[in-house]
């Protein structure tokens, strides 16, 4: 029998460990034993994801969050390494690129556990960005490491990558593709009354902006968030702008007592109708790693409210536009002018909807050679 311990802790992580909690239960020589950091610990973020993605209840559940980077972390490793201890995986999960992925597989790596890390070799080349050096730290602890894209893997080769582990063993580099299409693809089939959704938002179908902003580079600084709202604002006097709220983003908001027209703010939806609202939207604005690779699954044009991004093949196959708060109106009434036709883009950049099963095979024939 595999023990695979799994490591997950924010919402985007729920959604692709669904991907491969569904893959391990379909083979009976695989035990999953499923941890949960806490980092993300309320109903709208946490348990709408374990209900509707049918992920099983988590065998750990460690209760920490709101908490400083350095002492959500330390607290993370600490409880991690307890669990690992009493649990003796042969190896450990992680998953992106939060406090949970870096306590993870910093936790296992000193314990001599593997880890296998999911979306590997991704890169913003900001490290300003938190996400920027769990990734870059968790990549260099991983012994498996599962690249969603092409791009990934150069970052990894140019890195100097894969790198030796003892003397007669080195890091395992797969391109696998990316769990979240599996994710997006195996979902969407489970929605199943698409015009309740569009009711209970009162949305019409191809006539709103789906926006999403949470990421600390957007949220950090007051000023920022607000010039994001201010040009939302705008593009709100002309199409309906629905935004679920983050909640680091609704915290902000609820200090800075600034108008923000008619963009209509609503809590987090669950995956479901997150999946439906993101397919029938005009346009997506956002600046979310995971939402801008949807918007591209569902063929939604996208803009995202960055500097940079890691999945720069968006940005160069023209699916996905880069823009500055100050550009951010004008971008958008651009697009909703002339959209374009994403008919046309049918490769496959992030695999075949196959990739959970993928990483579970190779995780298996490392495990049993
Ligand atoms: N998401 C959701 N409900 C929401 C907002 C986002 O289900 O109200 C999903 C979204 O479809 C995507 C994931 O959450 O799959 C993205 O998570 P987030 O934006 O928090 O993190 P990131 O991808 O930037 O790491």
């Amino acid at each position: 029998m595999i023990r695979i311990t799994t490591i997950i802790g924010a919402r985007p992580q729920f959604i692709k460990a669904a991907a491969l909690s569904r893959v391990f239960r379909q083979r009976n020589h695989i035990t999953e034993i499923l941890v949960h950091t806490g980092q993300h610990f309320d109903a709208g973020m946490s348990e709408v994801f374990f209900r509707q993605l049918e992920i099983p209840k988590p065998d750990y559940n460690l209760g920490i969050s709101a908490l400083s980077h350095g002492a959500m972390t330390g607290r993370m490793l600490e409880k991690t390494e307890q669990v690992l201890l009493d649990v003796q995986p042969d190896m450990v999960l992680v998953y992106g690129d939060t406090n949970s992925t870096l306590a993870g597989a910093l936790a296992a790596a000193k314990l001599h556990i593997p880890v296998a890390h999911v979306e590997a070799g991704l890169r913003s080349y900001n490290r300003m960005m938190p996400e920027e050096i769990n990734r870059i730290l968790t990549d260099q602890l991983s012994t498996l490491l599962f690249c969603p894209t092409e791009t990934a893997m150069k970052n990894l080769e140019e890195e100097g990558y894969p790198h030796t582990l003892s003397n007669n063993s080195a890091q395992k580099i797969h391109r696998v593709g990316d769990v979240m299409y599996d994710a997006a693809i195996f979902y969407a089939g489970k929605i199943k009354d698409k015009a309740a959704i569009f009711a209970r938002y009162g949305l019409e179908q191809g006539h709103y902006v789906l926006a999403t902003i949470h990421r600390a580079e957007n949220t950090d600084q007051a000023t920022r968030l607000i010039s994001i709202l201010a040009a939302l604002a705008v593009v709100a006097e002309e199409i309906p702008v629905i935004l679920p709220l983050h909640p680091r983003t609704k915290k902000i908001l609820e200090h800075e007592k600034r108008p923000t027209g008619k963009i209509r703010f609503i809590e987090p939806v669950g995956y479901l109708d997150m999946i439906a609202l993101e397919k029938h939207a005009a346009l997506i604005v956002t600046d979310s790693g995971g939402v801008q690779k949807e918007a591209f699954f569902h063929r939604v044009p996208c803009v995202t409210c960055r500097e940079e991004t890691e999945w720069v093949e968006l940005v160069e196959i023209g699916a996905n536009i880069l823009a500055r708060p100050e550009h951010l109106a004008e971008t958008v009434f651009g697009i909703l002018s002339d959209r374009p036709d994403y008919r046309i883009w049918n490769d496959p950049l992030y695999g075949d909807g196959n990739v959970a099963a993928k990483i579970v095979t190779a995780i298996e024939s490392y495990l049993c050679p």
